[in-house]
């Protein structure tokens, strides 16, 4: 589902690289966590899977295609394949949890009788079918973050990315949160979730792939938080480095889009084992070669049986509306599509079969 072959990454040159050297895969319909200390590397790595970073030197593939190889105007329909959840949230503020999840189908053209079905579906799947109508100020930290997760979600994605999506919560909070996800990944979709969050990687025992100083140095099947091996420091990785962000402007080149990561709060990282002077452990577990090559062959195929490119027609219309609020609007008024065209509609944006078109156009 998600590939890195060899990837690094160096924001400013002479800086030591954000991700270095990175070959690892995740596969269709996993949950992986993602651990490690601020600075290592985890928000650049999932950027990378939207294209909103450009590696420096190997290849990310995502569905078995080379992200380098997707021109810049497929890239919203990749996006729209994968969801993305955020610490602070990043809900609409001045519109209600309703509209915050309408926008997200909106904006690829649903026709409002379908919109109509699948907000108040996902308003119930996340627990909020009564506070359609409040505004993210009138919601809890954790509601906002369900909100945040139907959004991101609404749109089946085969992929959902989550940055420390429990770091502002509590953990009681934090925990529902979890099973969210977990639910989410139980329908089907791939759940990557960047975490310093020890209680929910202890208790799930899903995967987890530990990063320091932009590498893996961990990738356990049913892991804990804790890396179960003595402290080292072998590798001379930095474990924390992220006191250099400031001195860097983020005016990157490589940036392919313009997203504006923030900063964890360094409150969190101190609270939750991040504590200055533990140095991490290195342990480097050998990857399953044949194992993923397998997988790979999995997934190629799943990729190559998706409904086919019959409908890219539909999708041509549908990008040019992509993120203009107006625009948006226009397609709510459009009512008179019924469902079953939606439907389709909606599965000609899934970017498998974009990427099929892709191929075709690149022969
Ligand atoms: P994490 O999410 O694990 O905290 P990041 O991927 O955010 O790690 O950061 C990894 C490293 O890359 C850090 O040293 C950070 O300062 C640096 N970095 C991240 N984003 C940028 C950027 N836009 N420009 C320059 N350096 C960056
Ligand atoms: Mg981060």
């Amino acid at each position: 589902m998600i590939r890195f072959d060899d990837v690094t990454k160096t924001y400013m040159r002479g800086q030591h690289p954000a991700v270095e050297n990175l070959d690892i895969e995740f596969s269709r319909g996993e949950f992986v966590f993602l651990v490690g200390a601020s600075g290592s590397g985890k928000s650049t790595l999932m950027r990378m899977v939207l294209k909103e970073v450009a590696p420096s030197r190997g290849t990310v593939y995502v569905a078995g295609r080379d992200l380098s190889r997707i021109p810049s105007w497929k890239v919203p329909s990749l996006r729209r394949d994968i969801g993305m959840v955020f610490q602070d949230f990043r809900l609409l503020p001045s519109k209600t949890a309703y509209q915050n999840i309408e926008f997200a189908l909106a904006v690829i053209g649903t026709p409002r009788k379908v919109v109509r079905r699948l907000v108040p579906e996902m308003l119930e799947m996340v627990g909020l079918e009564d506070k359609g109508k409040r505004l993210p100020h009138e919601l809890s930290g954790g509601e906002q973050q369900r909100v945040a997760i139907a959004r991101a979600y609404v749109n089946r994605p085969s992929i959902l990315l989550a940055d420390e999506p429990t770091g502002n919560l509590d953990p009681a909070t934090a925990e529902g949160i979890l099973d969210l996800l977990a639910e989410i990944n139980e329908r089907g979709t791939t759940v990557v979730m960047a975490t310093h969050d020890r209680a929910a990687v202890d208790r799930m025992r899903r995967r987890v792939v530990e990063m320091v100083g932009g590498k893996v140095v961990r990738d356990e099947e049913q892991g804990g938080y804790e890396t179960p091996a003595p402290v080292s420091v072998i590798s001379g990785n930095l474990p924390d480095d992220s006191a250099h962000r400031e001195e860097h402007p983020l005016d990157d080149d490589d940036l392919v889009a313009d997203w504006d990561g923030v900063p964890e709060p360094i409150a969190a990282e101190k609270a939750d084992g991040g504590a200055e002077g533990e140095e991490p452990s290195v342990v480097t577990v050998p990857s399953a070669d044949e194992d993923s090559a397998a997988r790979r062959g999995a997934d190629e195929r799943a990729v190559t049986d998706e409904p086919g490119a019959a409908a890219a027609d539909a999708r041509g219309t549908a990008e040019d509306r992509d993120t203009d609020t107006s625009s948006a609007d226009d397609v709510l008024d459009e009512d008179l599509i019924d469902e079953r065209e939606a439907r389709r509609v909606r599965e000609a944006e899934r970017f498998d079969s974009d990427f099929d078109q892709d191929e075709e156009e690149l022969r």
